[in-house]
């Protein structure tokens, strides 16, 4: 029943390819360089102390047939972490046994490499390998995740001055008296877990235009109201929104506002004209993505206490001018200078397609074009790309975090599945 190219094999690549297997399409091919499947940047860490941002059973809804879901998993596998925040490389095991049940069912071949460039020919989409290995299929989906974060120095190739933040080298940060983090949120947070036990007496400075960490994760009872925002221009819904914020006063309150905005977000979002997204991205967003994003509570409580004995500080302002003294990273933050042992880049990924040769290439031959929001690619609501005149390009599909353009809400593991079953029930409908 054809064939499908998967281009990346973390979480997103594997429950498309069991939901398309579950479909009787069993011919999938998935091109992902790490020798595991499934657990891509956030699942791969050992580290127990990079957790899950929420407790197992908000991994569980979208559930795809015949696997079993995190919670009954890890009830049976670890019991003693049903209700806390997992490790993060708890989920990458039960994704091991997703991927297992999955070659058991389908004839997935895993081509362990990287895609470079795609391109229509009359038989289908053609992908080739950075080995030259040329794969052709009648649907490919493109399920790449995040882009490192541009970077910081551009001209600069040093070891002390990390771009990557999934690419930390503990032997880096050993013995560093002194490690900026370019960055406050999830990912400057995990970095700075990471630096604390490499060097566990380093002073830590995040650095951020606005100063603020996400705060913990709380179990709260939703705001009932949510289903009554208006699906108002921006300035109004923000309104809206902010003025309930204010009708109460403890933390559990905002966070019950914003966690019930949070599931309207794409309501929302697909009500409003192209105008007011592009809006909204512009001046809203920001202030947005800093209340949604939740800290493991385990993980927040280690900021603080970090915070509270003097280890980590987060200095307002971003970090430029970097230059290499010796063994020394010469920077400034909002202007002022600052020397570190090592700089680390946790900016939050990239979207600029010219980062990454495969969107590139694809770009180049209008198989695909960015959103108009700058947020991603623009895509259907099946997740169809579209090329830069708004058509759509045939067989070509985008599912993840590059969609954030018309999903808006993407990359928590229930809606990667909700994503990916959209694309699957649109290639099936083409292929039968
Ligand atoms: C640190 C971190 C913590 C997170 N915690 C949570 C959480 O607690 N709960 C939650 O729901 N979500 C969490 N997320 C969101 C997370 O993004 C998703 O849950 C999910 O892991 C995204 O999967 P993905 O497959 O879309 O992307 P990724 O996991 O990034 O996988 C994409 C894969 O594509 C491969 N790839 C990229 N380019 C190419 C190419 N050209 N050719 C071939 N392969 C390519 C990469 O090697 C990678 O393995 C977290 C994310 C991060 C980064």
């Amino acid at each position: 029943m054809g064939r499908v190219i998967i281009v990346g094999g973390g979480a997103a690549g594997v429950w498309l390819a069991a939901l398309l297997a579950d479909r009787g399409i069993s011919e999938i091919d998935i091109i992902e360089p790490s020798m595991l499947l499934g657990r891509g940047a956030a699942y791969a860490t050992n580290n127990p102390d990079h957790l899950l941002n929420v407790t197992p059973d908000k991994l569980d809804p979208h559930p795809v047939n015949g696997y079993e879901t995190f919670s009954s998993w890890l009830a049976r596998h670890r019991p003693e972490l049903v209700s806390g925040y997992c490790p993060r490389g708890v989920f990458g095991a039960y994704m091991d046994d997703v991927v297992r049940e999955l070659r058991s069912r389908a004839a997935i071949r895993h081509h362990c490499s990287t895609a470079t460039e795609i391109s229509a020919q009359p038989s289908g989409l053609a992908v080739i390998l950075e080995d030259g290995t040329s794969l052709v299929a009648d649907h490919v989906v493109l399920a790449i995740g995040n882009l490192p974060p541009r970077r910081i120095a551009p001209q600069l190739k040093h070891r002390r001055v990390i771009e990557d933040p999934w690419r930390l080298d503990a032997e880096t940060i050993k013995g560093a008296h002194k490690v900026v983090i370019a960055g406050s949120g999830l990912t400057a947070a995990d970095v700075a877990i990471s630096v604390n036990e490499a060097a566990p007496d380093a002073e830590i400075v995040l650095s951020a235009n606005r100063p603020f960490m996400p705060p913990a994760d709380a179990t709260v009872v939703n705001w009932t109201g949510a289903g009554d925002i208006p699906a108002a221009r921006p300035s109004r819904v923000w309104q809206y929104v902010v003025r309930e914020i204010r009708s109460g006063d403890a933390t559990d309150h905002w966070i019950s506002v914003i966690e019930a905005t949070k599931s309207h977000a794409p309501r929302l979002w697909e009500a409003w004209i192209p105008r007011d997204r592009a809006t909204f991205a512009r001046h809203g967003l920001r202030h947005w993505l800093h209340h949604r994003h939740r800290m493991p509570a385990p993980s927040f409580a280690l900021m603080q206490k970090l915070i509270a004995t003097g280890r980590l500080s987060i200095a307002r302002g971003r970090v430029g001018d970097v230059e290499i003294a010796g063994d020394e990273v010469h920077l400034t933050i909002g202007g002022r200078p600052v020397t570190a042992d090592v700089l680390i880049n946790a900016t939050g990924p990239s979207v600029d397609i010219i980062d990454e040769p495969l969107l590139k290439a694809a770009a180049d031959r209008g198989l695909i074009s960015p959103d108009a929001y700058g947020l991603g690619l623009a895509a259907s609501q099946s997740g169809q790309a579209l090329g830069p005149d708004g058509r759509r390009t045939r067989g070509l599909w985008i599912l993840g975090a590059w969609t954030r353009g018309t999903h808006f809400e993407v990359v928590a593991v229930p809606l990667l599945r909700k994503h990916a079953g959209l694309i699957v029930d649109a290639i099936t409908a083409d292929l039968n």
